[in-house]
């Protein structure tokens, strides 16, 4: 062996000390609160797949650039899952005799893409993924943009720090058959094509675009009927998402999405600060995924953002999001003899606070540091005068102010100190 082995973590993936992993629990559990209360159930899988999942439906970038795929000891190719969905496809088809339609469900868990590493892109990444199954396009799409709407303003932000646009498969599929572009190979080129648009120059559009007819131009003019009919559905959807009090919605014909299973709406949540291009949300229709198991078809819709894209989002908006894990009070022992006493108290606060309670034989002043250190934002010193009190002292320690505190009521009064 040359040397030490590296601390670093392998190209592209994170290792999460309990700070970082504490804000990250704290975005999942306001996710899951959320979803819990619109009746949102949560479900798992292995995110070791079978790689032919991927390979009949997927996306093309993602599946010949981007998987982890392997064999496994028994020749078996296997790839670690990209995204969900296909998985919450092959799920639902398995059980699709059994399970009460329609299914609300989510799921948050690890994703894997061989990308080039760079802001807002890793190769493993956390998404939660949130899906509505068996229900057409109409009061289901507005739920799930709703829903994502709504899970923006839980995580703190203010609806004119992000937008929603909006987009549908079916109208494009109908554009580009207005202009004659019908072959399922040059349909797909140049929605890759336009899925990439916001990355180029218009020039550079123009150029890659070549002599393939322009879709855009029908989307625009809407003379075609079918394109018409389309274009209203999305109008339609729009407009409901307004009167229900969603303001910041518009229409976007250049949204695409990647994944080649989309049939309906399809959207985005973005950024308004130009620090952050890359969508925080994504997603969709996908009406015939399901089907790929073989049986009937089920409707469904649904959407994913990533913990990089929504943490970086938070972070330049200044949202704090309150960790779940970190302690709140560290209560200073000045002897280990008052250990046990401070172990017995803390017990009468846990119910209400999370309390780090000093071990160690360290003086008084370098436990204060200590809990400084830990960024624990209130001390309390629990000695012999605090043990035989009604009362305690608590300090905050960012400004120094001690407020006097009664144990009969300690747990509720000292939570009314955190910072908000
Ligand atoms: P997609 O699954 O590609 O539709 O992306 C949905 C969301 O997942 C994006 O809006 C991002 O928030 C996130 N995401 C996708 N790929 C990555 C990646 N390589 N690294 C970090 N986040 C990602």
């Amino acid at each position: 062996m040359k040397g030490p082995l590296d601390t670093e973590p392998y190209k592209g993936v994170r290792d999460f000390y309990p700070e970082n992993w504490g804000k990250l629990s704290a975005l999942f559990a306001t996710a899951r609160h959320t979803l819990a209360s619109w009746g949102y159930e949560e479900y798992q899988a292995s995110p070791l797949e079978r790689a032919e999942l991927y390979e009949s439906k997927g996306n093309e970038e993602i599946i010949r650039e981007q998987t982890y795929t392997f064999e496994d000891r028994a020749g078996r190719r296997v790839t670690l899952r990209p995204e969900m969905t296909p998985s919450l496809a092959r799920m639902v088809a398995g059980k699709r005799r059994e399970l009460a339609f329609p299914l609300r469900w989510f799921s948050i868990g690890n994703r894997f893409r061989y990308e080039r590493p760079q802001r807002g892109r890793l190769r493993e990444f956390f998404q939660t993924d949130v899906d509505l199954i068996g229900l057409p396009a109409g009061e289901a799409d507005v739920e799930i943009i709703t829903l994502a709407h709504t899970l923006m303003q839980a995580f703190g932000a203010s609806p004119k720090d992000f937008t929603i646009r909006i987009n549908s498969r079916a109208l494009l599929s109908r554009a580009c058959e207005a202009v004659g572009l019908t072959d399922d190979e040059g349909v797909r080129a140049y929605w890759q094509l336009l899925d990439k648009k916001s990355k180029m120059s218009a020039e550079e559009f123009e150029q890659a675009r070549g002599n393939t007819p322009d879709p855009l131009k029908a989307v625009e003019d809407a003379t075609d009927s079918k394109v018409k009919a389309e274009k209203e559905n999305v109008f339609a959807l729009i407009e409901t998402l307004k009167t229900r009090g969603i303001e910041n919605v518009s229409f976007d014909p250049e949204i695409v999405r990647g994944f080649d299973y989309y049939t309906g709406v399809v959207f985005e949540v973005n950024d308004t600060s130009p620090e952050n291009p890359r969508a925080l949300f994504g997603g969709g229709r996908y009406d015939g995924l399901v089907s790929m198991f073989g049986g009937e078809s089920i409707p469904a819709v649904g959407f994913a953002f990533g913990d990089v894209t929504l943490m970086d989002f938070l972070e330049t908006h200044k949202y704090e999001l309150p960790s779940l894990s970190s302690p709140e009070l560290y209560i200073a022992t000045p002897s280990v003899d008052d250990i046990e006493q401070a172990q017995a108290f803390a017990n009468t606060l846990r119910p209400s606070l999370r309390v780090f309670v000093n071990l160690s034989e360290k003086k008084v002043g370098d436990q204060i540091k200590d809990a400084d250190k830990r960024h624990i934002p209130l001390v309390l010193v629990y000695g012999k005068d605090e043990q035989g009190s009604a009362t305690v002292s608590v300090k905050e320690l960012s400004t120094g102010t001690e407020h006097t505190i009664s144990k009969e009521t300690a747990g509720a009064e000292i939570a009314k100190l955190l910072p908000r």
